[in-house]
């Protein structure tokens, strides 16, 4: 040890000593803990997937809601090896105002459905960062019963990004999770009229939850969701609460009765339940029950995931072509002067347009 200066005799009363032993600056329980394992390759992952594990699940599912472009190809390579064990599940898409119970009812719908054994998993669409920050541990939260139930995989919204790109990524997921067995999917979305068109064109069964006594008895879900609607369950009817839902239903029945006839054929059910207190869920799973027997047998299964099939074929097109164009930095400038030359009176918009994209359609050229 080196002898310090300050202990000669002439210092007298000030002695230094050497003090302790410097601790290793690395912990040494993290150095001992076995590394996070390098990327594992697209059959690993899909091999994993197929025997259920969820933990290649989980790491499939990040991959998919990556920004990364290296990740994005592998991401595909996997979904492509899953599709051909995917389908085998009934795609249920649930929405509802905030407040109307959603998670409260996918809890005890959830455990409902797992009754029967099976595995559920629970997917979310909600392109709004606020909740899609906190959603982690929300999600979790909010489904206590699921949560911690074996058979149940819940994933919170992809994060923030345009409606089309969150929903594409939930689409990608539930092939991945309809390929390691989860016979029951539910999407979950905020009904406030953006994600349910993009819900509704990746599950089977759409079910709105309404809640009576909220004022208007609409409360403001657009008349385009009640069209979109297999089943509307009105929640909370328990209680004092009983009578209000009970007219709610009546007047649901009445305004349902002005739709069009439904292209599978399938008159829209309205019925009452309780997700709380757990009363009617059982009525409300044999409506859908019902419906999936009624269309199985007609045809209209099939026809409408053909038809959600070659949906999002063109949506996938379109959002690359509007991507392609808009990422371009030279028809970005291009776009700053024309958008001017609109306001100012100088060119039509149309005129515009045009010159824009004449340009694009050159540049794409050479
Ligand atoms: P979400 O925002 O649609 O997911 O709604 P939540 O499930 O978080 O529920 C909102 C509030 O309504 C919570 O305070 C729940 O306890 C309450 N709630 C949900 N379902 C019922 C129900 O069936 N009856 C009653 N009385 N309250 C309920």
């Amino acid at each position: 040890m080196m002898e310090h200066p300050e202990n000669d005799s002439q210092y007298i009363g000030l002695t230094v000593n050497g003090g302790v032993p410097q601790p290793p600056i690395v912990n040494p329980y993290l150095a001992k803990r076995p590394r996070r394992k390098p990327m594992p390759t697209a059959s690993e992952l899909v091999e994993g997937i197929l025997k259920g594990d969820i933990t290649s699940l989980s790491r499939a599912v990040t991959l998919v809601e990556s920004l990364s472009p290296e990740h994005y190809a592998l991401a595909q390579e996997v979904i492509e090896k899953c599709l051909p064990h995917s389908g085998n599940s009934r795609r249920i898409g649930i929405t509802g105002v905030p407040g109307a119970g959603k998670s409260t009812s996918i809890d005890a719908f959830g455990i409902h459905v797992l009754k029967d054994g099976g595995k559920l998993a629970v997917l979310a669409i909600d392109p709004s960062s606020e909740r899609t920050k906190g959603s982690i541990l929300g999600d979790k939260t909010r489904m206590e019963k699921l949560s911690v139930h074996p058979g149940a995989f819940i994933r919170p919204s992809p994060s923030a990004g345009s409606l089309g790109g969150v929903a594409r990524k939930t689409r990608e997921t539930i092939v991945l999770c309809e390929a390691a067995g989860y016979n029951n999917i539910f999407v979950e979305t905020v009904g406030v009229g953006q994600s349910e068109t993009a819900v509704h064109s990746m599950v089977d069964f759409f079910l709105l939850i309404q809640i009576a006594g909220a004022g208007d008895e609409l409360q403001g879900i657009k008349r385009g969701i009640m069209e979109m609607a297999e089943g509307i369950a009105i929640n909370k009817a328990d209680g004092d609460n009983v009578g209000p839902a009970q007219l709610a239903q009546a007047q649901y029945r009445s305004a349902l009765h002005l739709f069009p006839p439904t292209a599978s054929g399938w008159r829209p059910e309205v019925l009452t339940y309780s997700g709380y207190y757990e009363l009617g869920i059982a009525e409300v799973w044999e409506m859908i029950d019902r419906y999936f027997a009624f269309v199985k047998e007609n045809g209209y299964f099939e026809a409408k995931r053909q038809q959600q099939a070659r949906w999002w074929m063109y949506e996938t097109i379109e959002e690359q072509l509007r991507r392609h164009f808009y990422d371009n930095p030279t028809i970005d400038t291009l776009l700053k002067g024309a958008e001017a030359d609109v306001l100012a009176n100088r060119k039509s918009s149309f005129t515009a347009a045009q010159s824009v994209l004449n340009q694009y359609f050159k540049d794409f050229k050479d």
